[in-house]
């Protein structure tokens, strides 16, 4: 049987233990741990605290009490925290990388991808602490002068889900350090260790006691809801499922909370007969394959001219077919497990489902040889309208192929979905391009560009893919109050 080297049980063991509170490490005030497995062996990897509603107070408490102080404090001081962090993430890049994909499954060079892309968020964030701007105004009357300013919204509960275990963290820690923010992190359960590394990483870094609290925990529901409903935690950043993000929404209202929510998405991939076709099965490959398919961007339905669908469908499919599936921290492979049982067993269904309706498997469409949840790369043609995996998220790695023959129609059935996030379009016209980038009704769009994700850019979705954009600009407004100061000038 397979199972860890030295190294590797050594980047493991060296992950803080137990919840971070009020700047230290504890454990959960029942003592409850659960396990952490590696989904390349399908074996548990450690152990970590299960916080309760007990932990959860604690946290709440922890983040109120270092509020005003933090939001005291000066701008360059909260950005210098997020550059050391930024640096010290980029320093410890492999040791971060192999940790996260002995409990992600993700190949090491996506991991250090991951890491890098973690990293920049603290960057960008580090140069917008100093960036929050406010105003001065007359009023109409020319008798009031207005002094309009941007405060923190307060303690913030942020909750991130597996498949990014360390950037989905930090694209909400790095803004909500930014604005002066103190923060309650609630990770998932799969994947907790990079984001306990990074709270050792942060403390390093120079934050203070209080402002980062994280809660690791099986029971999601028992920390989560008193937080939202606690009267202490003024906003919620979420990122994973629609079905989850709907829930914490509805119980959001009770305090009227700010919420940020990046939810799941359908991502239609379009390819017009004029498109570079090289170019297009490169960016197939890369919104299908990022993340062995499980990320909300991944591109879920592939619609290709008919005039160039099978050409198209054939490459693909070859290169698919010599992709390496295995585990991650060996070298040459290109595809690692699935997340967990579950998540292949959904990838199953979803496939039997299409080749029963009368899909035709190009290739793959089984599980890969090996102890962990491994699943062959697929590709598939003929996928009828009603097949469920042109309805949700696969969250693997099967690429559905469908055809069309002109652009309203393909317009119509890449935008007949509830979800909103992301979309693609490979074309070589300059004014289809432009045309559809305003006809898709997703957050983002990719123009002849398989992957979208920069910090520097607005992230987010539209319909039921989310409120709200983390990142660019814009990133650090979720994170702030405007107030204005009146005041009357003879
Ligand atoms: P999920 O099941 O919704 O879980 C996300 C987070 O919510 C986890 O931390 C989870 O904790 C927590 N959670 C689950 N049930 C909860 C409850 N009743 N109350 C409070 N918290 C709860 O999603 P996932 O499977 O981890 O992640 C995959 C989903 O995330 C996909 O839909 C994907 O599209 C989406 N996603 C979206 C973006 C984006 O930016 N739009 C980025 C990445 C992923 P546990 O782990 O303990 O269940």
């Amino acid at each position: 049987m397979s199972t860890w080297t030295e190294h590797e049980r050594a980047v493991v063991d060296a992950v803080p233990d137990g919840l971070f509170i009020g700047g230290a490490w504890r454990p959960a005030a029942s003592g409850a741990r659960f396990p952490v497995e590696d989904p390349a062996l399908a074996r548990e990897l450690r152990t970590v605290a299960d916080a309760d509603a007990q932990d959860a107070r604690a946290a709440a408490e922890a983040a109120g009490a270092a509020q005003e102080a933090w939001a005291a404090t000066a701008p360059r001081e909260r950005g210098e925290i997020l550059r050391r962090a930024y640096e010290l993430l980029l320093e410890r890049r492999d040791d971060l990388a192999l940790l996260m994909t002995l409990e992600m499954g993700k190949p090491l060079a996506e991991a250090k991808g991951e890491v890098g892309y973690a990293a920049e968020f603290f960057r960008w964030f580090a140069e917008e602490a100093v960036r929050i701007d406010g105003g001065y105004q007359t009023s109409p009357d020319g008798k009031d002068r207005f002094v309009v300013m941007r405060r923190p919204v307060g303690p913030v509960l942020l909750i991130t889900p597996w498949n990014f275990p360390l950037a989905m963290g930090t694209r909400k820690i790095g803004p909500a350090v930014a604005a002066g923010c103190t923060m309650i992190v609630k990770p998932a359960e799969q994947t907790p260790l990079s984001l306990l590394a990074l709270a050792g990483i942060l403390r390093e870094a120079g934050l203070p006691d209080g402002v980062l609290n994280v809660l690791t925990t099986s029971r999601p529901g028992e920390v989560v809801e008193p937080l939202l409903r606690g009267g202490i935690v003024r906003k919620l950043s979420f990122t994973g499922s629609t079905a989850v993000g709907r829930l914490l929404l509805e119980q959001s209202a009770e305090q009227v909370l700010r919420v940020s929510l990046e939810l799941g998405g359908n991502a239609p991939f379009l390819v017009f007969e004029d498109a570079d076709l090289d170019r297009a099965v490169e960016g197939a490959l890369a919104a299908k394959m990022r993340n062995m398919g499980e990320a909300c961007t991944a591109a879920n339905r592939l619609y290709v001219h008919e005039s160039v669908a099978g050409a198209f469908a054939e490459c693909l499919a070859a290169r698919m077919g010599a992709l390496t599936v295995g585990r991650g921290t060996e070298p040459g492979v290109d595809v690692g497990p699935l997340i967990d049982a579950d998540g292949r067993g959904k990838v199953d269904e979803l496939v039997e489902d299409a080749v029963g309706r009368g899909a035709k498997t190009l290739v793959g469409g089984e599980h890969a040889p090996g102890d962990g949840y491994f699943y062959r790369p697929t590709v598939l043609t003929g996928v009828p309208a009603d097949a469920a995996m042109l309805h949700q998220e696969v969250f693997g790695p099967v690429a559905p192929i469908l055809t069309f023959t002109d652009e309203d129609e393909v317009v119509a059935a890449a935008n007949d979905t509830p979800y909103g996030l992301v979309s693609y379009v490979f074309t070589q016209s300059l004014e289809r391009a432009f045309r559809l980038g305003e006809r898709l009704d997703t957050g983002m769009v990719g123009l002849n560009k398989g992957v979208v994700s920069n910090p520097a850019a607005p992230f987010g979705g539209v319909k039921q893919s989310g409120l709200g954009r983390e990142g660019g600009t814009v990133g650090i407004d979720e994170f702030l109050e405007t107030r204005y100061l009146a005041m009357p000038l003879s």
